[in-house]
């Protein structure tokens, strides 16, 4: 791990000290973006993932790296620039925001975003070349009624319900593409079950994608071109047989080398975890046999107990329940429990088993330390809370350092 200072584009605090000028003694001095707590993104391993699924992806079709979320809390930015260093020219984001903060940091490329935009920002959508997903017939009229060109994906609907122009409805598909204005660059729809390994839901997942193909079928039909076509996301991948003329695969999860839940079907592709999350202990102290301890007083000390406080909390986007299920770090190569009640920027770790625990030390909540690891995947589980979601809510008061 580095413990340079981060340039300053990766880091809102060096942005803040960048922009106001110091008095001379304080020159050069900078927030650290260690200091305290921070997601540390592995690059290598993001280009490596993305290496792994485009390669399993049948001759024709591209990953298009789904960096919504802040890339799923790795930090989106300096996590699509490095994939496009390697050569991914295709993002999908969930909204306008996210959209131009990739383009104004120098994403190029196709950049698609997959939820609402309302019709009146479609001329930033023109502005910083931004593909629209339309979410339906009424969403496409009023996009295309701004009078500006735009270049869309169409969503289609094949049974989850969430957006789409409902797959059957052929009328609506092939009047959207005559719709003024709006050019159609694709046309996709989204799983629902495609990761799930009952039977059931196999079937489903199935049944959408012969809705899907009979639907880009019927737009072939009717002598129009559906640009790019593209169903799967990531457990799609490895769960569907390959799609012939797919143009896409949209990999979010997957390209962050986790997965979403135990009960996924498991990805048999070699895919490494890209994020470790660190922070610091502020203290370290001996507390006695009985003594209490934290808010509540929820901890009490079955023995003399050396309690670590450590720089992180539910404030920080760790879930408030972890500490009361079984939670633990990594500190010098060992697991250590976290005891009592999680603060909103601090919580307590018994480092009883780590006597020479010291303040400053570094301490690994998700991640590698010493030849022990911690995923995201336990503390996911530990919640009973979706890998997602975990990594979706850590909060941009952890800076992201990149290595
Ligand atoms: C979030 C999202 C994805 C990525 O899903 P993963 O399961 O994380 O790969 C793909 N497509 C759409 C429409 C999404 O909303």
């Amino acid at each position: 791990m580095t413990e340079a200072l981060l340039p300053a584009r990766h880091s809102s605090l060096s942005l803040f000290s960048a922009l106001r000028r110091l008095p001379r003694p304080l020159e050069g001095l900078r927030v650290s973006p260690t200091g305290r707590a921070w997601r540390e993104t592995n690059l290598d391993a993001a280009c490596h993932n993305a290496q792994v699924l485009q390669n399993a992806l049948p001759a024709g079709c591209r990953l298009m790296a789904v960096v919504k979320a802040d890339a799923y809390g790795h930090g989106a930015v300096p996590l699509s620039l490095a994939l496009q260093r390697e050569g991914v020219d295709a993002f999908a984001v969930a909204c306008l925001s996210e959209g131009i903060a990739l383009r104004r940091r120098g994403v190029r490329g196709t950049i698609l975003i997959l939820g609402y935009t309302p019709p009146e920002e479609v001329p930033l959508l023109q502005h910083f070349r931004l593909q629209q997903a339309v979410a339906d017939l009424s969403h496409g009229e009023a996009l295309s009624a701004q009078r500006i060109p735009l270049r869309v994906h169409l969503a289609l609907d094949t049974g989850m319900h969430r957006l789409g122009i409902p797959a059957e409805d052929k009328e609506a598909l092939l009047t959207l593409f005559h719709l003024p204005h709006l050019q159609v660059e694709g046309v996709f729809s989204h799983l629902c079950t495609a990761d799930s390994p009952i039977p059931r839901d196999a079937a489903f997942a199935r049944r959408q994608l012969a809705l899907f193909e009979d639907a880009v079928q019927c737009i072939r039909n009717a002598g129009l071109n559906p640009g790019a076509v593209h169903l799967q996301a990531s457990a799609g991948i490895w769960t569907l047989p390959p799609r012939p003329g797919s143009a896409y695969a949209r990999a979010g999860i997957a390209l962050y080398g986790v997965q979403s839940s135990p009960g996924c079907v498991p990805c048999p592709l070699p895919l490494r975890p890209v994020l470790s999350l660190r922070a610091r202990a502020a203290s370290v102290r001996t507390i006695s046999a009985g003594e209490r301890a934290g808010y509540g007083l929820a901890f009490q000390a079955a023995r003399d107990t050396r309690l670590a406080v450590v720089t992180i909390g539910y404030a920080d986007g760790l879930p408030a329940c972890l500490t009361q299920r079984g939670g633990e770090v990594l500190l010098s190569g060992r697991r250590c429990p976290m005891v009592g009640r999680m603060c909103m920027d601090q919580l307590l770790v018994d480092v009883t088993a780590v006597p020479q625990a010291v303040a400053g030390d570094t301490v690994t909540l998700i991640g590698e330390d010493g030849g022990r690891e911690i995923r995201a995947e336990e503390v996911a589980q530990k919640c009973g809370i979706l890998t997602n979601e975990f990594l979706a809510g850590l909060g941009h008061r952890l800076p992201v350092v990149c290595r």
